[in-house]
């Protein structure tokens, strides 16, 4: 179940700011930036992002560094048009984004995202050279009937195309959906079980480069519990949303992946 370090997949920090207009969050930004100029030796091993609101993506991209990562929440499928309110792949890039979230489970309830949508998503950020963070995951009623797995496997199924390159660049994150927000964590045996089964079908879809997808953990993670969640085998990382909006919060948890011991 726990982890022989693995040479081959950088390890990523990611923060999701959701619906947060911080007045301070130009100076988080910068706080996380200056401390991973500080850390940049020990960092060689490990990426860190931070996924504001839309509307603070540019300025936080304009003060960010170059090691703090950028990335938008979600993008709509079509790179431009008659669509209010939305806001598209390429104008994330454009604003300065590297990645995307798509298919949280927020955009799943808010919005009616499905499966296809979010494949279409996926798609379209990877045509704007975004790398799209998918995310999966089961709700508790699920869970405690024993459908995780089968759940979690149509929604890889659906929502990654089998064509191409979509494997190329590409991120997943397990996020159990009573766990988000919520102080509830999955036990380390029971994230192993899913990112297992995360990985075996990344493998089995893409053969070449399967092994290399990061598969992220995401769901009350803290500085408290990150080490113990971080060393489960094919856990390459946390997507993290409550403890992201402080750099000191989500600082501790970088550390903790740059010194996972
Ligand atoms: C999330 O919504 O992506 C998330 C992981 O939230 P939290 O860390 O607050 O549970």
């Amino acid at each position: 179940m726990f982890k022989m370090v693995s040479a081959m997949v950088r390890t990523l920090i990611a923060g999701n700011w959701k619906m947060n207009g911080l007045s301070s969050a130009l100076s988080e930004i910068q706080i996380m930036r200056d401390q991973l100029a500080e850390l940049a030796e020990l960092a060689d091993g490990a990426d860190c992002l931070v996924c504001p609101p839309a509307t603070l993506l540019s300025r936080v991209a304009s003060v960010a560094g170059p090691r703090l990562r950028i990335g938008g929440q979600t993008c709509h499928r079509e790179d431009s048009g008659a669509h209010t309110g939305d806001i598209s792949a390429t104008m994330l890039a454009e604003a300065g984004a590297t990645y995307v979230i798509v298919g949280h489970s927020e955009r799943r309830a808010d919005h009616g995202e499905t499966d296809l949508e979010v494949a279409a998503q996926l798609c379209a950020a990877q045509g704007a050279g975004l790398t799209p963070i998918v995310c999966v995951g089961e709700s508790l009623p699920e869970r405690e009937v024993g459908d995780a797995l089968t759940v979690i496997g149509r929604q890889l199924q659906q929502s990654i195309p089998d064509v191409g390159q979509s494997g190329q660049n590409l991120v997943i994150a397990y996020e159990p959906i009573w766990a988000i927000g919520t102080g509830r964590v999955p036990t380390p045996e029971q994230i192993g079980e899913v990112h297992h089964h995360v990985r075996t079908f990344l493998t089995r879809r893409f053969p070449d480069h399967g092994a290399e997808i990061r598969i992220l953990y995401g769901g009350s993670m803290t500085s408290k519990n990150a080490r113990r969640i971080l060393q489960v085998a094919d856990v390459n990382g946390g997507l993290v949303g409550g403890a992201s909006l402080r750099a000191e919060d989500f600082m501790a948890i970088y550390r903790t992946a740059i010194d996972p011991d």
